[in-house]
């Protein structure tokens, strides 16, 4: 058959060799390799077991805070609220009674309080605007789930334990960031 343009080029089809048909060559050139990468370093860590260090800007879950006597900081305010660019938070305000002085810092307090994870950017507006240090975003990372419910992180799920009554958890979820900085203040 003519060829249309002269750009075409003749393949050569060579015969194998001996050694190209056993394909021993070809086998132990990828042995090599997977050999090499055997001593290499590992590019991936065994998660959860091994965690990387995060950036010392990273963002994770929130944290509803106490003070130093275990009550809540949070006074129902609604800053955080309006700061939020997502409409992640709610929350519904209650007075303090008499005899709450030890719960609650403040004379109103947050009855309810929700942040909807699936809306959070995690930008950290919340914690820029709230004039108490009732909420900040710790160095967790906020848990998978299999349902949407499971996103939606009520109080009982951000509020931290009291330092008073149980200062080891208390630290724990306060996270090395936030206390080296509570601790220099
Ligand atoms: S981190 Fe940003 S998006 Fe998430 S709740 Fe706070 S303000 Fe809203
Ligand atoms: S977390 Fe802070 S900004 Fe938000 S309602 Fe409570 S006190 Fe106000």
């Amino acid at each position: 058959m003519q060829a249309l343009t002269n750009r075409a080029k003749p393949v050569s089809r060579k015969p194998m060799t001996l050694v190209e048909k056993l394909y021993m060559w070809n086998i132990l050139k990828g042995m090599m390799i997977t050999l090499r990468h055997l001593f290499k370093k590992k590019a991936t860590i065994s998660y959860p077991e091994e965690k990387r260090p995060f950036s010392p800007v990273f963002r994770g879950l929130h944290i509803l805070n106490r003070d130093e006597e275990g009550r809540e900081r949070c006074t129902a305010c609604g800053l955080c609220a309006l700061a939020c660019p997502a409409e992640a938070i709610t929350m519904e305000a209650a007075e303090r009674l008499p005899g709450e002085e030890n719960k609650y810092r403040e004379e109103k307090y947050a009855a309810k309080y929700e942040i909807n994870m699936l809306r959070c950017i995690f930008c950290g507006l919340c914690e820029e605007a709230c004039p108490k240090d009732a909420i900040y975003l710790s160095e967790t990372f906020a848990p998978s789930n299999y349902q949407r419910k499971g996103f939606i992180y009520g109080k009982e799920d951000l509020l931290i334990p009291s330092p008073k009554e149980n200062p080891g958890e208390y630290w724990k979820a306060v996270g090395n960031r936030k206390a080296n900085k509570e601790q220099s203040n």
